[in-house]
């Protein structure tokens, strides 16, 4: 990513006073935004000028949001984040599977989706080579990934493998919400994704090794029926 031309947005959203309020805080954050209040609109100026982030609503006029998730992921690299209504997790999920980034609930804050597309972004510039840390640092939460160490307030905290596996996971792409199915499919492979007792077994031992208050997780966070995310700083 280059420091001098401003990163391009897209924002897919029929809803104009979302927009209007999007617009504002975009640009003051030195984005540069195109908009579309269709899908078909979005995937044309997706393929005139490929944008670095998506933000797109699921619920559109003329195409099911999904699709054009789909469409969009056939081809563009870049993050996506999905904006949706209360209440709707399988959509969620759905989009997440289908190769989406992060997802908002609606309504959200501006902060929340800075955050979230800084954390989209972050994740962008490591994985086009910016070498990763091996040690991983989140408030008192220490994690060598070389050493394959875990540190609380530096005392050490023991693992079993299978908890150290999911912990890393989570920690390679942290800020970021992982489905049940993804965590499932990376930790345990790709014939248990089904089994979503093992990771709520799993996720609860692992917070009563780190958290100071395993009912209250400050790192290890519950996005409710889509999956986990890691705290970001
Ligand atoms: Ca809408």
């Amino acid at each position: 990513m280059s420091t001098t031309t401003p990163l391009l947005l897209l924002l897919i959203e029929d809803e104009l006073p979302i927009r209007r309020f999007l617009r504002t805080s975009l640009a003051g954050e030195g984005y540069r935004l195109v908009e579309a209040d269709t899908g078909q609109l979005a995937v044309r100026l997706a393929v005139q000028q490929p944008p670095d982030l998506v933000i797109l609503d699921l619920g559109l006029p003329d195409v099911d949001g999904q699709d054009i998730l789909r469409q969009l992921r056939e081809w563009l690299h870049a993050p996506i984040i999905i904006l949706s209504a209360r209440d709707q997790e399988q959509q969620k999920v759905t989009a997440l599977d289908s190769g989406a980034d992060d997802y908002l609930t609606k309504p959200f804050s501006t902060g929340e989706l800075l955050a979230r597309i800084r954390v989209a972004l972050r994740h962008v510039a490591r994985a086009s080579g910016d070498r990763e840390s091996s040690v991983f640092v989140l408030s008192d939460l220490k994690v060598d990934l070389a050493a394959r160490r875990v540190f609380v307030q530096d005392a050490e905290i023991h693992l079993t493998p299978l908890e150290y596996k999911l912990l890393t996971t989570l920690v390679r792409h942290a800020g970021k919400v992982l489905t049940h199915r993804f965590l499932l499919k990376e930790v345990w492979g790709p014939h248990q994704v089904q089994e979503t007792h093992y990771l709520r077994v799993f996720m609860a031992g692992l917070r009563r090794k780190i958290e100071d208050d395993p009912a209250q997780p400050r790192y290890l966070l519950t996005e409710q029926g889509v999956g986990y995310r890691l705290a970001a700083d």
